[in-house]
């Protein structure tokens, strides 16, 4: 299997979208030639490239070490992905994007920067003590059709002894914040801590709080009293670090591998994990929104930068006292930061942090500084006010296309808790064999039923819930199911595996497939992705005649 193979993914109509081309055009036209002339990527982020714009939305999970990350995102992608490793010890201080691929499998960080298809290669500066700890995982999973997800180290608490990444970590995590799509950051609330390094990356999510979403997670662990308690703590907490905290939103979850423990608030969790579900689910319909406020976000910066580079130029002198002077100057760069808000009514919430920029502009020549050059101003002002005005419309138009696309029929009523992509579920497990292995033989169909071992005990169940004809109907099931206490995700998955033949109801073999699944997951395994032959019942195995 070579590389190239394993990168490809297929390509569909929304990756080639109008506002996406768009965007890119005005991007390459108007952003980047003043970035270039203002040197914008040695103090703030590299040029943006094609595979910026054209990838699937993304979602950056992070918190401290075992709050959880990975498992999030197992229940997310509902399966284990390769490399995910679990533990209290800095066991994964990866950062793993985890892709669709047509075939399971790894690339590593090096090779992820060298793949115009990917929108990794800007990390390349990073350096290799970070590639190395950089990989991808690639998996045939039908939500990674539609987003991706970025796994990271966790961060470390105080109480650690400090370990030196080898990489700017923070600088890593503000690469990935810009970029994404969505935030998701974890809370442990059974052991809730603020440590150096979390503080320090607080820093990075700057003026990326309208993509954060905080999770309080394993909140069943906690008595509802505490629970308050603790909740109360965080939003303060939050609310010192971050400017704006008040359109920060703090879910309640339980995303555990293990089944939840009953609580007072158990109701509450489910609620607010179907939110947070939801509103990751929402993401592709949005990237392109997404994209464009992300397009306004860095315009505004960089009229900013070409304004303070122009004033610093303006000021230095041409002969004598270059190195005293350019001293002078970033010491007073506060004050020319307020001179030029007042000069050029720039807002002050479009300026980079003051002591980065100090930091940043020790390093450089400020003779090679270039002058403010008004038809350049000009064109970024335009950018500005109409230019992304001016895609408003388009954007409406794709919205209205995709909700004319949602009213098709099709969408299918037994699919009750809904999923990422409705009604797009390969629902014949036949064909999910290959051709192929069909061919053989089969004899993986011969295998012993494993769920006739227990299927009186199932069927006890399943006759005290009085079927119909034979059939268990999806309110039904889904009532009994619910009091498992499982999760809503886990739940369906467990549906779709079980109505074999996608009639939306269950007969007594497809119920007891269901109860297999759901003791097995009460034990702690994780679910196939699709139902095995081996797990089909057998009156709904193919016919063989011998011959
Ligand atoms: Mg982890
Ligand atoms: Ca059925």
């Amino acid at each position: 299997m070579s590389l190239r193979r394993l990168w490809s993914s297929p390509k569909t109509l929304d990756d080639v979208n109008m506002v996406t081309e768009e965007l890119k055009n005005l991007y390459y036209k108007r952003l980047m030639p003043i970035e270039k002339y203002y040197s914008f990527q040695h103090f703030h982020s590299p040029s943006y490239e094609d595979a910026d714009f054209e990838n699937k939305p993304m979602v950056l999970v992070m918190g401290q070490y075992s709050t959880g990350k990975t498992t999030f995102i197992k229940y997310l992608i509902e399966q284990d992905f390769p490399g995910s490793r679990i533990g209290p010890e800095p066991t994964t201080d990866c950062f793993t994007a985890i892709m669709y691929g047509e075939t399971e499998g790894i690339i590593p960080g090096n090779a992820l920067t060298v793949d115009p298809r990917m929108p990794f290669r800007n990390l390349n500066p990073f350096g290799n003590s970070f590639l190395n700890r950089f990989k991808c995982a690639q998996l045939p999973n039908q939500i990674l059709e539609s987003i991706s997800i970025i796994d990271t180290p966790g961060i470390l608490t105080s109480a650690k002894r400090k370990l030196s990444r080898g990489y700017d970590f923070p600088a890593v995590l503000r690469w990935f914040a810009e970029r994404v799509d969505r935030i998701i950051l974890l809370f442990d609330a059974h052991k809730l801590e603020f440590s150096d390094e979390l503080t320090r990356a607080f820093g990075a999510l700057r003026g990326h709080e309208d993509k954060l979403r905080v999770v309080l997670n394993k909140a069943d662990r906690v008595e509802s009293q505490q629970l308050m308690r603790v909740y109360g703590a965080l939003m303060w907490s939050l609310g010192k670090v971050f400017k704006t905290p008040e359109i920060l939103r703090v879910y309640i979850g339980s995303f555990w591998s293990e089944p939840r423990r009953t609580c007072d608030h158990y109701q509450l969790i489910e609620m607010e994990e179907e939110d947070l579900l939801t509103d990751i689910r929402n993401l592709p319909r949005n990237a392109a929104i997404r994209r464009l406020n992300d397009l306004v976000k860095r315009a505004r910066l960089v009229r900013a930068h070409a304004h303070i580079i122009g004033y610093l130029k303006q000021e230095m002198p041409t002969i004598f006292c270059k190195e005293s002077k350019k001293h002078n100057l970033i010491y007073q760069l506060p004050v020319i930061f307020s001179k030029i808000q007042q000069q050029h009514r720039v807002p002050a919430g479009d300026f980079p942090d003051c002591t980065k920029m100090q930091e940043r502009l020790l390093g450089q020549d400020f003779s090679k500084f270039k002058a403010l050059k008004p038809s350049l101003m000009a064109s970024l002002d335009k950018l500005l006010s109409t230019d992304i005005a001016k895609l408003m419309p388009l954007l409406q138009q794709q919205e209205q296309k995709r909700e004319k696309k949602k009213s098709l029929p099709g969408v299918l009523d037994g699919d009750f808790l809904g999923t990422f992509k409705r009604g797009h579920y390969k629902r014949d497990p036949f064909k999910q064999i290959p051709e192929e292995e069909e061919e053989e033989g089969s004899d993986i169909y011969l295998d012993e039923w494993v769920v006739e071992k227990h299927k009186p005990k199932y069927d006890e169940i399943f006759h005290s819930l009085c079927p119909v004809a034979g059939k268990l109907t999806g309110t039904k099931v889904r009532e009994w199911m619910m009091t498992t206490l499982l999760p809503n995700s886990v739940l369906a998955h467990i549906w779709r595996l079980s109505d074999v033949d996608c009639d939306g109801m269950l007969d007594n073999e497809e119920f007891a497939l269901a109860l297999h699944f759901i003791e097995g997951k009460l034990e702690g395994y994780w679910l196939p992705h699709e139902l095995p032959p081996h797990l089909v019942p057998p009156s709904k195995r193919p016919q063989h005649t011998d011959e």
